[in-house]
């Protein structure tokens, strides 16, 4: 039985979006290889709030996720990248929509939370901001972004909403948690168009009570208040933290969305749901023993 001070978990997603039959060994072995580098981090003291940055950071710069630089192009030819995260200790956020040319969306979203007034910034302002704010920017993005593990020149050209995302929730030894999420979106996307992961409240959430990572068809975690419904659910409703997934996923189900959510509670638990075929995750803690997979039911 470890302490209150050496409690710590951490859980990582690279989205929902897994296909039956695909072979991710290589996504897992990677998000083992992170797992195993965020514990080693929280095991030291490290906040959660720079774990699920670092986490969330290179899985976008892997290019094995539909984030970073794993993105495809919407349909008029932009490549165009979403990113939030959160501190549930002071529950300042920052986040960034439609953001084009940044390496690391949520290293954007970051300096929002710790640079600017606003929460979320979009487009070409948020562009800006990533320049003025010393953000790492692609040179060469018309040669920088690669097909993602999992994904086909076909998938990318079909408007059918298929989707991936990366994200990360943590407890730090000091009992805060915190939460990150980033995407390239939807495949076929017109646009403009911004899904829930930007979205504080919806993709991502963190307080004192829990931190919570979403993937999935944004447009129904948007439509059923996504994240902060699970919070809710958890602090108000009395649910436990899986009866909350639970609750969120079955509203997203029931409108014809599917999708998988990373939580963690204050006390440290952990919980990965999902209505998908599969959700790339893993999770590690304290109470918990390292644990990478796809498909397999780890709940
Ligand atoms: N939620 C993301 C979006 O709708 C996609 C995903 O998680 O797979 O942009």
């Amino acid at each position: 039985m470890v302490s209150n001070s050496s409690r710590f978990s951490l859980a990582l997603h690279g989205g929902a979006g897994a296909k039956t039959g695909e072979d991710y060994t290589v996504v897992e072995q990677h998000l083992a290889i992170l797992a195993a580098e965020g514990e080693e981090m929280l095991k030291g003291g490290a906040t959660s709030l720079d774990t699920v940055e670092k986490m969330v950071a290179e899985m976008e710069a892997s290019g094995l996720y539909v984030a970073g630089k794993g993105s495809a192009p919407n349909l008029a030819g932009a490549v165009e990248l979403d990113a939030s995260i959160m501190d549930g200790a002071t529950r300042n956020a920052g986040a960034v929509a439609a953001i084009t040319d940044v390496v690391r969306p949520i290293s954007v979203a970051r300096r929002v939370l710790d640079h600017s007034p606003s929460v979320m910034l979009a487009g070409n302002g948020a562009r800006s901001f990533a320049e003025v704010h010393g953000a790492e920017l692609i040179a060469d993005p018309e040669n920088y972004y690669v097909l993602p593990v999992g994904v086909s020149e076909d998938d990318i050209n079909v408007s059918d909403m298929q989707h991936g995302t990366v994200g990360a929730v943590a407890l730090d030894i000091k009992g805060n948690l915190a939460a990150a999420t980033s995407t390239g979106g939807v495949f076929g996307k017109p646009e403009g168009r911004v899904g829930d992961t930007p979205i504080i409240g919806i993709g991502t959430w963190a307080d004192e009570e829990i931190a919570i990572s979403c993937t999935g068809t944004g447009e129904y975690f948007i439509r059923t208040g996504g994240a902060l419904t699970i919070a809710n659910r958890f602090a108000l409703a009395g649910d436990t933290l899986s009866e909350a997934l639970q609750y969120m996923l079955k509203d997203v189900q029931s409108l014809g969305g599917d999708g998988g959510v990373i939580a963690i509670s204050r006390s440290g638990e952990i919980a990965m749901q999902y209505n998908s075929d599969g959700m790339k995750r893993a999770a590690v803690g304290s109470d918990q023993s390292l644990i990478a997979t796809t498909f397999a039911s780890c709940d």
